[in-house]
């Protein structure tokens, strides 16, 4: 079997579903399931609901239940189908006047809410497939085996799953009827919907590939896979025929939203394949997600940044030793649930990146009894992915484009996961390192 995934904008409308199903088609004998996301911007919509619900008492699901009514018209659906989804419409309904009247919202809440988007986008395209002549079902993810912890809004699965996870989809694959399932989502052992977080149909569908040991996993998306630069600042960018998996959720982490870091681990571990294409531009060769990556001749393989980061330059002011300084460092950190990104030491001294999301104030203060700090904003960390058996090549070709163009970098680090190289620089010199590095590396024909 195969394991299909179709994010948001590949299920955003009724042309798009009928897409999905012109691109399902040819692939119907390899035993596909599909997974997918809430239609569209489904998910921000019932999370802006349960803003009006709480904040302004106003209790509506006129544009959820618009659209899907409106896909339901343009795919020319049974009016039945209307009704199979009225009911969770009107539960929806419901849970906002409570949200509105308790003037609450939990996580656990939350994950209920959203859940309703890929409840009802299962629920279209498996009707659209069953008018279309192909015997689809629509299954919540519950009831294809997918048990988590309660960690509302990022949990994890049971062990158990894997094993339930196959025994619920091989009988309904067996009797060859697809599987449509909805991502993202999953119940607690008290029966509570939770979700895997934002972005988390990705990692449904490479857990439901890993647990039935798919032949391969198919994550359909709206770019040609991922690319050896961000294409809105590189227009050059060219799709990556084959990556690692290190490689990928390196790329994902650093700033290359086409996969979500941890959506990778599960197939890490069964070695299942992944295929990254473009459900707009089918025709493109996508992206081939492996274990072990063909030899390449390019010492790159692309290019990420990541913006708008803050760098903290932490001088020891005490004669302490290196680990009795860095302990205490990284405790302030841990104790302050602040994570870094990048680091960089001396004996004496710490160079950290954060994300510019946290309030360092409290941090600030641990950190002063031991060091004095300096916090400088406005910083970007570019990362270059590649062969590191090449890095001194890789290295001197970076710094080179950056010195051409009088730029310093602040900081340099070499990952521990030996794929990526990565360096500070001013925020608004970002652009121009990428860019430049790009065309070092991949529009100079001596790459
Ligand atoms: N619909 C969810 C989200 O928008 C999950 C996903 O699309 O992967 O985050
Ligand atoms: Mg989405």
């Amino acid at each position: 079997m195969i394991v299909m995934k179709f994010g948001g904008s590949s299920v955003a409308n009724g042309e798009r579903i009928r897409h999905v199903v012109d691109i399902m088609k040819p692939e119907l004998k390899r035993k596909p399931v599909l997974v997918l996301s809430a239609m569209g911007d489904t998910t921000d919509h019932l999370l802006e609901a349960a803003d009006d619900a709480l904040l302004k008492g106003v209790v509506s699901t006129d544009i959820i239940g618009r659209l899907h009514s409106k896909t339901i018209r343009e795919l020319g659906l049974d009016p039945g189908v209307q009704r199979d989804i009225d009911p969770l419409l009107q539960e929806l309904q419901h849970l906002l006047l409570g949200i509105s009247m308790i003037k609450e919202l939990t996580c656990r809440t939350k994950d209920y809410l959203v859940s309703f988007g890929e409840r009802l986008s299962v629920r279209i395209v498996a009707a659209y497939c069953n008018a279309v002549h192909i015997k689809a079902q629509a299954m919540d993810a519950w009831e294809t085996g997918f048990i988590s912890d309660s960690n509302f809004s990022s949990a994890e699965l049971l062990k158990e799953s894997w094993d339930k996870i196959p025994q619920a989809l091989n009988p309904i694959l067996d009797k060859g009827i697809l599987p449509v399932v909805t991502g993202f989502i999953a119940k607690d052992q008290q029966g509570n919907i939770t979700t895997l977080g934002r972005g988390g149909s990705d990692r449904s569908a490479t857990i439901i590939a890993s647990a039935c040991k798919a032949e391969e996993i198919q994550v359909w998306k709206d770019v040609d896979g991922i690319l050896t630069a961000d294409p809105r600042i590189v227009p050059e960018a060219q799709p990556v025929e084959t990556v690692t998996y290190e490689e990928a959720a390196e790329l994902a982490y650093f700033g290359a939203q086409v996969l979500h870091p941890w959506a990778m681990r599960p197939c890490m571990k069964s070695g299942t394949p992944v295929l990254v294409k473009n459900s707009y531009n089918p025709n493109a060769p996508g992206t081939r997600i492996l274990s072990v990556r063909p030899e390449q001749a390019a010492p790159v393989l692309a290019i990420t940044s990541r913006r708008n980061v803050i760098l903290v330059d932490i001088v020891s002011t005490r004669m302490l030793g290196q680990y009795g300084f860095l302990q205490t460092v990284f405790a302030d950190f841990a104790k302050h649930k602040i994570s870094v990104d990048m680091v960089a030491t001396s004996e004496v001294s710490i160079s950290v990146t954060l994300d510019s999301i946290y309030d360092l104030e409290p941090l600030m203060a641990d950190l002063l009894r031991i060091a004095a700090v300096e916090v400088k904003t406005s910083r970007a960390i570019v990362t270059i992915i590649g062969d590191v058996h090449r890095s001194s090549e890789i290295l001197q070709r970076a710094f080179q484009v950056c010195a051409q163009s009088g730029i310093q970098t602040q900081m340099v680090s070499q990952g521990a996961s030996k794929v990526n190289i990565s360096f500070i620089v001013n925020d608004n010199q970002a652009v121009e390192v990428v860019k430049g590095l790009h065309k070092d590396f991949f529009e100079n024909k001596q790459a």
